[in-house]
């Protein structure tokens, strides 16, 4: 998501027939659906913040602040997870350090308590590696990755991607959602899905030569098969990879120049796309393209403020009820203590209240 932007940061429904169907025990009704009616209800616009959340003293951190988050008009906080969290199903891919059940658990009855819905987050698809280092689970799966053995400490390469053709790797990622619902008691799960460059690749012997729309549809629709289908849960995503670059006159980053755009006629239109851009811009004609095609649009924002407010003022004047609100991303510009007073957040979210 960052095009350069987490460099701060250091660091299917055909298809869910395949590999998707973890646990069959699970019951399909929400522990807390009632909550959810009600947060619903009470809450016509989302007025959101994502933060890195990865240990049990970051999420001690944001159980203190939340307070203050809901003062300033915060009422659903996306924690990107990803592999920092206590797994049981694959230990072999936790992250050091990481959140306990407890923590999770105590985390989200916290959020609740001030009116504020806790999604989790865990990167899908691509995003498997930064900078030199390969995350969990394409080091304890090397069988996972579309491009297996090649880009030596990930040289000449964004990130790593898994093979979203590979018959064993949805089994995996599938338990691992699963815990991270059940540890949250989770009513949504965001699956990233930002910035894929590795598609289609010559290097994967299933994918080469595929159609990269396709490939990408059926990671997000093996995902919703599980997460919605499965699991009556809401998903959300990233938009980056669903928008023609060329046609709406975006960046590669928030855009796709690989192919992949056309996909988005071809998976579920209940998914919340998270519409990211950061620059300064008179319009973002993505926002009512993505509307337009019939889905739920959370424009994403980060800062400077000036951009920020560029991106919120366009949002807001669509009224389209698609257009949930404002999501603010931090990428480690702000710690989470400071979040509550940090103008790119404080300043759009007073538009949406
Ligand atoms: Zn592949």
């Amino acid at each position: 998501m960052v095009s350069g932007m987490k460099l701060a940061l250091g660091l299917g429904s055909l298809l869910f027939a395949l590999g998707c169907q973890t646990g069959g025990g699970h019951s399909k009704t929400i522990e807390n659906g009632t909550w959810l009616k009600a947060w619903e209800s009470a809450n016509p616009t989302w007025r959101g913040v994502h933060l890195m959340v990865q240990s049990d003293e970051q999420a001690k951190s944001l159980i203190e602040t939340l307070p203050k988050l809901a003062s300033a008009g915060v009422n659903v906080v996306i924690v990107e997870v990803d592999y920092s969290f206590e797994f049981h199903s694959h230990p072999e891919v936790r992250s050091v350090p990481f959140i306990s059940r407890t923590q999770a658990r105590e985390l989200t009855a916290a959020a609740h308590a001030q009116g504020i819905r806790l999604i989790p987050q865990i990167n899908c698809l691509g995003h498997q590696s930064w900078s030199k280092t390969t995350l969990p689970l394409l080091v304890q799966h090397p069988e996972f990755d579309e491009t297996p053995g090649r880009f030596p400490q990930n040289k000449d390469i964004y990130c790593r991607s898994w093979c979203p053709q590979n018959p064993e790797v949805n089994r995996v990622v599938c338990a691992l959602v699963d815990e991270l619902i059940d540890g949250f008691d989770a009513d949504a799960v965001h699956v990233g899905m930002d910035e894929v460059f590795l598609i289609g690749s010559e290097y994967c012997p299933r994918c080469r030569g595929g159609d990269p729309a396709k490939l990408f549809a059926k990671a997000v629709n093996d995902l919703h098969g599980h997460i919605v289908t499965q699991r009556n849960r809401e998903m959300l995503m990233w938009g980056d990879r669903l928008l023609d670059a060329d046609s709406l006159h975006y960046s590669e980053w928030e855009a796709s120049k690989n192919g992949t755009y056309r996909a988005i006629e071809l998976i579920p239109k209940d998914i919340v796309l998270c519409d990211w851009h950061y620059e300064k811009r008179d319009d973002y004609p993505s926002v009512p393209f993505l509307a337009a095609k019939g889905f739920r649009v959370w424009p994403s924002g980060w800062q400077p403020l000036g951009a920020t407010r560029a991106f919120s003022d366009f949002a807001a004047k669509q009224k389209n009820s698609r257009v949930l609100g404002y999501l603010c991303t931090t990428w480690g510009k702000v710690k989470i203590r400071e979040a509550a007073d940090w103008p790119p957040l404080t300043e759009p979210l007073k538009e949406w209240r």
